[in-house]
């Protein structure tokens, strides 16, 4: 392991402004933790940086030192690619101050805001931006890969509704990026991940949301299974368009609305959320009731902040865990006959297969207005994971989550998938999802902003030879 002595540390301490930890220091080892428990790397030192100039110093010193570098947003990535080993780790969960202006609905935040941080405070004024369905996954990394959530049929990715962004550069500058600034680096940051530099700071556009939404969770278990995917599936071809809805596969929460008997039951759950008032939801309640009846629902208003925190207790920090995922145009006989094999075959509870449906909004962002990697037309993006708190569990099922995604690789719609939802990646991978044309221009773009491919950990696109 590179160790750097006190003396080689003093310049760094002297230069920033935040915190610099050694692993001798007090904080190190909390520090470098990150969600996933699967994850044990130590860095040689954390910057935990106070601004620009603080990542800028950090970026001069590990050049000095030729040390790695990760970046650490909200450190929830499956891969872990926020700590490097050996290297020197970015962290911005220094950087979380919110500012709302509600009469302009835009939202500005620092680049280790999580979401849970970004929600609360654009509900004190009425507004939303689309984000995740983790409340403590950062607003970093989720952003730049694209960002999926239970507003992506209403208003896009989170990128869609990206204004602008100020951004430190391998060449430690700092650059703010819009439509207007540095056209083509903001093109490359929506969608292009953590590859094009540090984001300090986001800027977003807010919609009217809530405060109260209206909730709808409908469960199934194993037993009806190919027919409860049927119903899912012809359920969700019929809700209305921007209505934020998920298809689970999981085990049921010992929740006080779930029947004792059906405490960790699995099966198959359609999660609905409807942001237009009691009367289109209860329309779409009524449909389902009149359907197939269920093992139980939640059906109620409930808070925005409280629909962005409703999976929260599914994922807890430090559980092990991997996942692979990939999309589908349409939920056809056959993808559903794989489902219904292969999710009964999860070993531990925790284990889960959340699918999230985008279209309308979705759609109508241009394909090359974004560096977003997938086409922007109708799709479901599958997202198998396994997740368990012990390592044997933990194994089995991270072979059942690579044998469930190769039975499903056949249906999928093209060969690459959502950026944020890979837990390794390769160059191929990366390749595939991004497109051949979306690819050559990111790294040309790479090749520009990033010749020394210092940000490579995640999806990496490499620097174009020139
Ligand atoms: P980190 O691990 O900190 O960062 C991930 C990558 O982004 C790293 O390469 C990092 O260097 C880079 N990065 C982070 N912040 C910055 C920044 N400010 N500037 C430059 N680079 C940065 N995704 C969805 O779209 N929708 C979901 O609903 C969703 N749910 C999830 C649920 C769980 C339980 C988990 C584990 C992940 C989920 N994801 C979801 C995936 C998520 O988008 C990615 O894991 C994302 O990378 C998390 O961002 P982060 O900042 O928390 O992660």
């Amino acid at each position: 392991m590179t160790t750097l002595d006190t003396t080689e540390l003093t310049p760094l301490r002297q230069s920033l402004t935040g915190a610099v930890l050694a692993p001798s220091d007090e904080g190190y080892e909390a520090a470098r933790k990150i969600w996933n428990g699967q994850i044990d790397r130590r860095p040689a030192v954390i910057a935990q940086v106070a601004g620009p100039a603080d990542v800028a110093a950090a970026l001069a010193f590990a050049r000095e030192h030729a040390l790695p570098v990760s970046v650490r947003g909200g450190g929830h990535s499956f891969g872990g690619f926020s700590v490097c080993e050996n290297g020197l780790l970015i962290d911005l969960s220094g950087l979380r101050a919110v500012v709302v202006d509600p009469q302009a609905r835009t939202l500005r935040c620092g680049g280790g805001t999580t979401w849970a941080e970004l929600d609360a405070a654009g509900q004190q004024e009425g507004l939303a931006v689309p984000g995740g369905t983790i409340s403590d996954t950062g607003v970093g990394g989720l952003t730049l890969g694209g960002g999926v959530g239970w507003l992506t049929s209403r208003h896009g990715l989170s990128i869609d509704n990206l204004l602008s962004v100020e951004v430190v550069t391998a060449d430690g500058v700092t650059r703010r990026a819009s439509e207007e600034e540095n056209a083509d680096l903001f093109w490359a940051l929506r969608g292009g991940g953590g590859n094009f530099g540090v984001v300090t700071e986001f800027e977003f556009r807010g919609h009217p949301v809530g405060p109260m939404i209206e909730f709808g969770l409908f469960f199934w278990p194993l037993a009806q299974g190919p027919e409860a995917l049927r119903f899912i599936r012809d359920t969700l071809a019929t809700l209305p368009p921007t209505m934020g809805a998920m298809l689970v596969g999981l085990n049921a929460p010992p929740a006080e609305f779930v029947p004792p008997e059906a405490h960790f039951a699995p099966g198959y759950a359609l999660v609905i959320a409807g942001f237009e008032g009691p009367e289109e939801h209860a329309a779409v309640v009524a449909q389902v009731r009149r359907g197939l009846p269920t093992a139980f629902e939640l059906v109620t208003p409930i808070p925005y902040v409280a629909l962005q925190q409703m999976l929260d207790e599914a994922a807890p920090r430090g559980t092990l865990s991997y996942e692979k995922a990939l999309y589908v145009d349409e939920l056809s006989d056959e993808v559903l006959d794989v489902i219904a094999e292969y999710l009964p075959r999860k070993a531990s509870p925790m284990s889960i297969m959340p699918m999230f449906v985008m279209r309308e909004a979705f759609t109508r962002v241009p394909e090359d207005a974004t560096a977003f990697g997938g086409t922007r037309s109708p799709k479901l993006a599958v997202n198998i994971a396994a997740m368990a708190p012990e390592q044997p569990l933990f194994e089995t099922d991270r072979a059942w989550v690579r044998e469930f995604w190769a039975a499903l690789t056949p249906f999928a719609s093209g060969a690459g998938g959502y950026v944020n939802f890979m837990t390794e990646y390769d160059e191929n991978r990366v390749r595939a999802a991004y497109g051949a044309d979306k690819y050559e221009r990111l790294a040309l773009l790479k090749a520009e902003y990033d010749p020394g491919n210092v940000f490579h950990l995640g999806a990496n696109i490499r620097p174009a030879v020139t």
